[in-house]
């Protein structure tokens, strides 16, 4: 496709790299603890509002099979892990566990962006929760609307070995991180943090 399309970065369509490194350095800020609407009842931290480059870059990693994209936020977001490790905010040894994506979603993103992000990490990763039963887009439903979609649709698909920290692309409510970590509590796990690239 790079002979087709002329290279273009994902968080300001500057051409010449999928990421340039204005793009990179402002990528690279310390996450920050956040508050959401919905206790998650764990602490959530963001690498940046839902606003500017952290925006557009995940619009573009979203964007079907924009692998180039998820594969550099991978190391992105490693680097948000570490920083919070450094600072004792998070414990040394980590499972990430991303948010479930409808598979509706990921048939049209072509795989789970989400998922595809924290494998590139190069940590740790389970693949612990799915959506049990169909569930609808969150887009336009309000907190009570978000949570009632939700309630009772995830289930625990595998077991993950450790602590956890859960990843999402973008924090609106909380709803479905609260979710996530309610059916990992249910199941006896030992979820710590959240993580999430934006929040809105
Ligand atoms: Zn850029």
């Amino acid at each position: 496709m790079d002979l087709l399309l002329p290279r273009r970065c994902a968080g300001c369509a500057s051409p010449g790299a999928h990421l340039c490194p204005r793009c990179r350095q402002t990528l690279r800020n310390p996450p920050r603890r956040i508050h959401t609407r919905v206790d998650p009842h764990v602490p959530v931290w963001s690498l940046g509002p839902y606003a500017g480059t952290h925006r557009r870059v995940v619009l573009s990693m979203k964007e079907r099979r924009n692998l180039a994209v998820r594969r550099l936020l991978g190391p992105v977001l490693a680097a948000s892990v570490t920083h919070l490790q450094a600072r004792g905010e998070l414990a040394d040894a980590l499972v990430l566990v991303p948010a479930p994506t409808r598979a509706a979603s990921a048939r049209v993103r072509g795989g789970d962006p989400v998922a595809d992000v924290c494998a590139a990490t190069g940590l740790e990763v389970c693949d612990a929760l799915r959506h049990d039963r169909s569930v609808g887009d969150q887009v336009g439903l309000g907190v009570e609307g978000r949570r009632r979609n939700l309630a009772g649709a995830l289930e625990l698909r595998r077991r993950p070995g450790g602590r956890v920290l859960l990843v999402d692309d973008v924090a609106t409510t909380g709803s479905t991180l609260a979710a996530s970590s309610e059916t990992l509590f249910a199941a006896g796990c030992d979820v710590v943090g959240a993580l999430v690239m934006c929040h809105a």
